[in-house]
């Protein structure tokens, strides 16, 4: 919310905020030619005529790209489209070979959905997806790198023809905070969904934000401006704030917004114009007249519907009711998708849902983060943490032992019980032994048993540390304190009935 002053009464403005989100696809093949799609390639060694725009070439569409944005319009409660049809968006630009782009307008893939995100005040905002449609992106051009000359621009055409799916929602978001949690959830899902890694770094997925304020209470919507340039969360949310706090200070002056498109500039934390913003019909859009509409039949959605993963939400919810995990754990654990299935896995071994979870969120999501490496890389499996907890819960090994037994495990990959007797961490639950350990201690410490049968408790703790000490951390510590608590205890009495004599 931000206040203006309006003559002599207070008026508090709204922000309202849509984004349009660019998601690259993880098909082998670009949307209309067999060249690969991955990323990182040398400069134009992916290219055929189809995505260089040669004349006399006919594209064919990718099949696996209108599954990957049916997938994601289902996972957001959106319509799919029987039919659907390509459309020519005609510019030039030098990193565009055929002088328009293959997208879609007028009829789209996937229309109506609906993503649910959680508010700061603890609410849920329903933001809705207007959109969802296929396109295929334009090559890149490379002007600030050394070896360009000044007043050069290189063209890599790699990335020309990669299939994008362009997400486009209603005006529903309310401040950047919520944008940014917005598009991490989406981020969330197109990365479970398996149709896009979500790496804003490499531009996998890209983010537009138009923005626009109102008086509150005001249905009529401002005018608005379009940022562009932010390549990650954290710059689409300081864009948005830098453009909020710019109309602000206008519509505070009297002023009017121009309608017009902003470059963020993320090192020096402002945004600029970069033209006057485009009339769709500056694009002359019309049917592509080489490809056929895509046609997807009924029975072919239902099936695609059929085999959807179980999304993050649902199975958050089934975790917190018949797991009884914590919202927060439960979160935690369904970021990400492979580390999903990873705890289930784990709770299926152990049939134990919270130790399992104190397991995967403290020790694996730790070594993940320490290693900067996803879950399928970690050597320690569901079936190498199961054998450790199942080796704490014998008493085999120690608590803290366990941490260690897990970090070897996830080097070497080994077997618990292996990396057990390598490291030399078996725990001491030998009563004989542990008992010969106790007694030599209290011997070799009358002052503190002194001060022990004096009453002050706390001596037990030094005993206690001395007998870990003993046996190198190894004794099980249930076993020492009870053996210790024991033999003093018979001191005691002893003292006692001395005393009394
Ligand atoms: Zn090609």
């Amino acid at each position: 919310m931000y206040h203006l002053a309006e003559g002599t009464a207070l008026v508090r403005f709204e922000a309202v905020i849509g984004v349009e989100v660019h998601a690259q696809l993880l098909t082998e093949s670009k949307m209309f030619c067999g060249c690969r799609a991955a990323f990182g390639a040398e400069p134009n060694t992916q290219t055929c005529p189809v995505c260089l725009g040669m004349p006399g070439v006919l594209p064919v569409m990718n099949r696996k790209a209108v599954e990957f944005a049916a997938r994601t319009g289902l996972a957001v409660g959106a319509q799919v489209r029987e039919r659907s049809v390509f459309a020519r968006k005609n510019y030039f630009y030098p990193d565009l070979p055929k002088g328009y782009q293959i997208s879609q307008y007028e009829e789209p893939l996937c229309e109506h959905g609906v993503l649910p995100v959680e508010t700061k005040e603890g609410g849920i905002r329903n933001v809705r997806i207007r959109r969802i449609h296929l396109e295929e992106d334009a090559g890149k051009l490379v002007h600030a790198e050394g070896y360009v000359g000044e007043n050069e621009s290189l063209v890599d055409f790699n990335r020309c023809g990669t299939p994008l799916m362009e997400i486009v929602t209603e005006p529903d978001l309310r401040s950047p905070r919520e944008t940014r949690l917005f598009l991490s959830k989406l981020r969330q899902l197109v990365r479970w969904l398996g149709v896009c890694d979500g790496n804003m770094e490499e531009g996998s997925l890209r983010c537009d934000a138009n923005v626009s304020l109102r008086p509150e209470g005001e249905e009529t919507l401002g005018v608005k401006t379009e940022l562009k340039n932010m390549n990650s969360f954290r710059g689409v949310e300081k864009a948005l704030e830098f453009e909020i706090e710019r109309q602000a200070g206008i519509l505070a002056g009297g002023g009017r917004i121009v309608q017009e498109t902003l470059l963020w500039d993320e090192a020096r934390g402002l945004a600029s114009p970069m033209r006057v913003k485009e009339e769709a019909h500056d694009y002359r859009y019309f049917p592509d007249p080489d490809l056929p509409p895509i046609l997807l039949a009924r029975g072919r959605i239902e099936a695609l519907r059929d085999s959807m993963p179980e999304l993050p939400e649902a199975r958050k919810a089934r975790w917190i009711a018949s797991y009884g995990l914590s919202g927060y754990d439960a979160s935690l654990l369904t970021e990400d998708r492979a580390v999903a299935d990873y705890f289930e896995e784990l709770v299926r071994l152990t049939g134990e849902p919270k130790p399992s979870a104190n397991w995967v969120t403290g020790e694996v999501l730790r070594t993940l983060n320490e290693r900067k490496t996803g879950i399928d890389r970690l050597a320690a499996r569901p079936e190498h943490v199961a054998g450790i907890m199942d080796l704490i819960r014998r008493n085999a090994i120690s608590q803290s032992a366990g941490k260690k037994v897990f970090e070897a495990v996830a080097e070497t990959g080994e077997d618990p019980e292996t990396a057990v007797k390598r490291l030399g961490l078996a725990q001491v639950s030998d009563e004989k032994e542990l008992q010969d350990a106790a007694r030599g201690i209290i011997e070799a410490n009358p002052g503190a048993l002194k001060r022990y049968l004096g009453g002050h408790d706390k001596s037990f703790g030094f005993f206690m540390g001395e007998l870990m000490k003993a046996t190198g951390g190894k004794a099980n510590p249930r076993l020492a304190n009870a053996i210790l608590k024991r033999l003093l205890d018979a001191k005691k009495s002893h003292q006692n009935m001395e005393k009394t004599t």
